[in-house]
């Protein structure tokens, strides 16, 4: 493995060396911010996109492309001059000597930093069960949406063979979708996969009836959207049966399979459910350099992983090092798009605070923006201190909200178009389904390491005589 030499320019008159590690919302926004004269920043980042991670699903179920929600990071900030974006996965950070160190497919840099802002979010959690990660995948990026999207649309046409064969458990097994975990993200992938299967596919097939498909919605908790509160919990669950998901709360998964999943309930009663497509929308544990971090400053872990700053989102002993988003477990601070944002925001206004000589050191204060979730077209729960809304003014809210965060005006006028054409209309444009899409992740993890340190030798890399497969690597095949 080659280690490249800093690639940080250090001269004394040199503006003030910020390095970003992330490029999702805490790290753009943070980015953004740092639009100023005495200061040079560089953001390091495992994809070159900026991902808005609240559309996955609408891309997981056809409605909107991968381009739309995920815009090259380096687009996004070709105006901002002080900024420069590189690919790199951060392997490991040195706070003493004020280094980090990114791997690019096997090709090791170093950079030299003033202050750090690190935004590496959270990896989504199995609860311990990573081996239902093969038949259950989870949702966190493009690659997972893509996978989805040929999973979903594939069951269908498998079904429609089946059928043909008259093979009706077949068909009932493949119509079945379970998704589990009844946040936001559950229920809306729960209500765009029975909208699909009445609206758009409705029409399409000979030997099945896509209606006829049957969409399982399961948490262990009580409740659905457990932080919307009692009310518009309850409501949401209605509307879902409305709609005809059937759910079911209290319900605990204990193993997955390629042809089900088995749920026990609270007297440890067990029950199999026979679904080929299975959804996991629960659960998220801490990015692996809150590690890291913690083991250099003392700062406390949670049960999950993410790492508690001080309150004005620096480490202990380290005013340089900030961590915002996803990776922080703080009290009142929720891993949402705007706990990410306004972190971001303020540990960029500390850094400029601090260069231009003024008081800094003030604590973080999150301010509650509201939640809001799709059930399905015309239909949300929004929540907002004591208002909540439902139904089309909900719906209409959650528009306006996500329209606005999208990032681009080419993007959102492109969004636009695809919501009008499946809210409206029937179909959807985004249904574009290859093999490759479906069997990459298992076929990358089937194939192992060495077919990773074949694909990773160029004939003139220096990366050619490495030993070793890159940690980061192992542990995305695990
Ligand atoms: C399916 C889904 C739906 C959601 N829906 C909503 C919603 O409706 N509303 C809402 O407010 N929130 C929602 N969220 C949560 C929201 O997206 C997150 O809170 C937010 O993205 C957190 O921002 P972040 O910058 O902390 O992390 P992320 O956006 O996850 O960004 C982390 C960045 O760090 C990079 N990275 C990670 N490790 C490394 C490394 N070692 N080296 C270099 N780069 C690295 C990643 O590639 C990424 O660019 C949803 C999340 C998911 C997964």
């Amino acid at each position: 493995m080659s280690t490249q030499p800093p690639t940080t320019p250090t001269t004394p008159d040199r503006p003030h060396r910020v390095l970003v590690i992330g490029s999702g919302f805490g790290a753009l926004f943070a980015t953004k911010r740092l639009d100023a004269p005495e200061v040079q920043v560089t953001m390091v980042a495992r994809t070159t996109h900026h991902l808005f991670q609240p559309l996955l699903y609408q891309v997981a179920t056809g409605i909107l492309s991968e381009g739309v929600i995920a815009p090259a990071t380096r687009d996004v900030l070709a105006t901002q001059h002080n900024a420069r974006v590189l690919l790199g996965e951060v392997t490991d950070i040195d706070l003493d000597a004020r280094v980090v160190t990114a791997d690019t497919i096997g090709r090791v840099s170093t950079f030299e930093y003033d202050s750090l802002i690190v935004a590496a979010g959270a990896d989504q959690s199995w609860f311990g069960n990573d081996h239902f990660a093969e038949f259950a995948p989870g949702m966190k990026t493009i690659d997972d949406a893509l996978e989805l999207r040929g999973r979903i649309y594939g069951a269908f046409e498998m079904a429609e063979m089946a059928a043909a064969a008259g093979e009706h458990d077949r068909v009932r097994r493949l119509l079945t979708f379970v998704v589990v975990g009844a946040g936001p993200t559950g229920v809306e992938m729960a209500g765009q996969l029975i909208e699909m299967s009445r609206r758009t596919l409705a029409k399409e097939f000979r030997h099945i009836k896509p209606s006829d498909a049957h969409v399982v919605l399961l948490d262990a908790a009580e409740q659905v959207l457990g932080s919307f509160g009692e009310d518009l919990a309850g409501k949401t669950r209605r509307s879902l049966e409305k709609l005809g998901i059937e759910v079911r709360l209290g319900a605990k998964v204990v193993d997955v399979d390629a042809d089900g999943l088995v749920v026990e309930d609270r007297e440890g009663r067990r029950e199999r459910i026979e679904a080929t497509t299975k959804v996991w929308a629960a659960g998220v544990k801490a990015n692996p350099l809150t590690r890291t971090l913690a083991e250099q400053t003392g700062a406390p872990l949670d049960r999950a992983g993410r790492i508690t700053p001080n309150p004005d989102m620096t480490l202990p002993g380290h005013p340089e090092v900030f961590v915002v988003g996803d990776m922080v477990g703080m009290e009142g601070l929720p891993g949402v798009a705007q706990g990410a944002i306004q972190t971001g925001r303020h540990a960029a206004d500390q850094i400029l605070r601090r260069l231009r000589g003024k008081e800094t050191g003030q604590a973080f204060v999150y301010h509650d923006k509201g939640s809001m979730a799709t059930i399905s077209r015309f239909r949300a729960v929004m929540k907002r201190d004591r208002i909540e809304l439902t139904g089309v003014p909900a719906w209409l809210a959650w528009l306006a909200v996500h329209l606005f965060y999208i990032i681009g005006f080419k993007t959102q006028v492109t969004t636009l178009m695809h919501w009008a054409v499946s809210f409206f209309g029937r179909s959807r444009s985004e249904r574009t389904v290859t093999e490759q899409q479906v069997l990459g992740r298992l076929a990358l993890e089937y194939l192992g390491e060495d077919f990773l340190r074949q694909s990773l030798r160029g004939p003139r890399d220096e990366a050619a005589e490495s030993p070793e497969i890159p940690e980061v690597l192992r542990d995305r095949q695990r």
